[in-house]
């Protein structure tokens, strides 16, 4: 096992009855995460160093916008700014003094690239990656160990489609041979049965607006449009580790 186990969250997750649990501990990363960039950790010079090389992606930094941590946030931007400007000013210069058209586009589009590339790489997603990493592994080697973990498991709600193909990634690096065969059977089976349930629920959903239904019970589903829209898509996704794979 390359990792720490994370048997406590982990357990908790299982028992929390969640569509996926992993969402939910992914969720709590990235929010961690998120705090961390905009607090103390802003004053220490190496990790200022961090942002500045590497930054965030758009998601997460629209994310710490969203924050309105306005004083540590203005800090970070403008020596990344700066770093950006180091960069882009040759660039800019060179379309600057670009004489046709032709040498216009040319020289527009290595600074683009140079955009771009500036566009990779974010600290909140490397991060999350790690957690992913221990979190999927946890499972993987609970699933091999603890007999009560495997009932656990195959009596939960599984995971999200993402998450599920997640737990497939990582699981080769902590189990092999049968137990890996019967973990990927497993996880796969949950999935199919689950996704037939929230249909379930999204489909009373639907019918439940009808007039002849106002009467009826919810049975569970008044939050079914949320619950069905993150067991396909996933909630806490990694956007930038994902993109440069
Ligand atoms: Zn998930
Ligand atoms: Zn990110």
């Amino acid at each position: 096992m390359k990792e720490v186990l994370e048997t406590i969250p982990v357990w908790d997750g299982i028992r929390s009855d969640s569509e996926c649990f992993i969402c939910d501990l992914m969720k709590r990363a990235e929010e961690d995460s998120l705090r961390y960039y905009l607090g103390p950790a802003v004053m220490v010079p190496e990790i200022r160093v961090q942002i500045n090389r590497t930054g965030f992606c758009g998601k997460h930094f629209l994310d710490l916008a969203a924050m309105n941590k306005a004083q540590p946030l203005s800090l970070v931007l403008d020596t990344y700014y700066e770093e950006s400007k180091g960069l882009f000013r040759p660039l800019f210069e060179k379309v600057a003094s670009s004489g046709s058209a032709r040498k216009a586009q040319k020289n527009f589009e290595k600074l683009e690239e140079a955009i771009l590339e500036r566009e990779k790489g974010c600290l909140v997603c490397e991060h999350m990656e790690k957690r992913l990493d221990r979190y999927c592994s946890t499972v993987a080697a609970l699933f091999e160990s603890d007999s009560d973990f495997r009932t656990a498991l195959s009596q939960s709600k599984g995971f999200c489609t993402h998450h599920t193909i997640q737990l497939v990634h990582y699981a080769p690096s902590v189990i092999k041979g049968e137990t890996l065969a019967e973990f990927i059977r497993l996880v796969s089976a949950l999935l199919e049965r689950n996704l037939e349930r929230v249909q379930k629920d999204v489909l009373w959903m639907s019918q439940k607006y009808k007039s002849e239904n106002r009467d009826k019970s919810w049975n569970g589903c008044e939050d079914a449009h949320h619950r069905g829209t993150e067991k396909i898509v996933g909630v806490g996704r990694l956007i930038d580790v994902n993109r440069k794979k």
